[in-house]
């Protein structure tokens, strides 16, 4: 099968350095195994959104030599398609209705296990809809970080898919997306290793197949927090992107030449000899 890969900004800032090590990571994968990159702007979070962002990711991307083989898929366009896989999972069950808050979970680390709810139902606010998390193990090979495993029900609880505002949750949508956009390797940061066995055991709720994963380190500031763009830290700068492209190439342990004179040819340098497997290792590990 041929080679897709996909970058998958949130509009919650500008590009910052984290999202821009994340963007070259997966482009260079994607390169490397001359396939296509693809966009996504996963805006269907819209009290998190911050206008402007997304367009301003976009036009960012062309200038750090990023340039997607197609136009950008909007999350905000695909409702229909998330509504389908939601009825398909209610109509097998596999969801159920959830009062409970946050403070009703706390006696459970948070978790919510086995589709036993603490709040009881009220008729006269919306709930969020779950997943039943099954007592399983769900495994997956990271192309860089090896063996993962996970108890789902342990670790991950029944999952909110479906948000007391009416919005759909990350997972759902990421997972109906990556199969829309026929994502062969998905290539993010290791702040979603932990999200990969609810995306995987939804994929296959939903009957979608599962496409490999590498989980890239996550960039962390001087004190060691993870850099995010809710954080507003650290944009790059699209009009003079070959300082923050030299960083990234070196967060990655890539050559990042000296004198090269545009974008364009630090990338042609660091795809050279760019070896997918000699990525910097992250020291998450998923606990089982
Ligand atoms: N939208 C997510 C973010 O900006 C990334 C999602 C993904 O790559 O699966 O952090």
């Amino acid at each position: 099968m041929d080679y897709r890969g996909r970058f998958a900004p949130s509009p919650t800032g500008q590009l910052h350095f984290g999202s821009l090590a994340a963007a070259l990571g997966s482009w260079l994968c994607a390169r490397h195994a001359g396939g296509q990159w693809l966009l996504r702007v996963e805006d269907i979070d819209p009290p998190r959104e911050v206008p402007g962002s997304a367009t301003g990711i976009l036009a960012a991307l062309p200038a750090f030599g990023l340039a997607a083989d197609a136009p950008a898929l909007y999350q905000s366009q695909r409702i229909a398609a998330y509504d389908t896989a939601f009825e398909r999972l209610r109509a097998a069950g596999q969801v159920f209705p959830c009062w409970c808050s946050r403070a009703d979970l706390a006696a459970t680390g948070g978790f919510h296990r086995d589709g036993r709810c603490v709040a009881p139902p009220d008729p006269q606010r919306p709930p969020a809809w779950r997943l039943r998390a099954p007592d399983i193990e769900v495994a997956f090979d990271d192309a860089l970080q090896g063996p993962q495993r996970q108890n789902l029900r342990e670790n991950a609880g029944d999952f909110v898919i479906r948000r007391v505002e009416g919005f759909y949750a990350y997972q759902l949508a990421c997972v109906v997306d990556d199969a829309y956009q026929g994502i062969t390797e998905v290539v993010r940061g290791c702040d979603l290793l932990d999200s990969t066995p609810r995306q995987i055991w939804l994929q296959r709720c939903l009957g979608l197949p599962t496409p490999r994963y590498l989980h890239l380190p996550l960039a962390l500031d001087d004190e060691g927090h993870k850099l995010s763009k809710s954080e507003h830290a650290h944009p790059v700068d699209p009009r003079d992107p070959l300082p923050a492209l030299r960083r990234a190439l070196r967060f990655l342990d890539l050559p990042a030449a000296i004198h090269a004179a545009s974008a364009e040819a630090l990338l042609e340098r660091a795809l050279h000899d760019f070896d997918p497997s000699r990525l910097p290792h992250c020291s998450n590990r998923l606990a089982a």
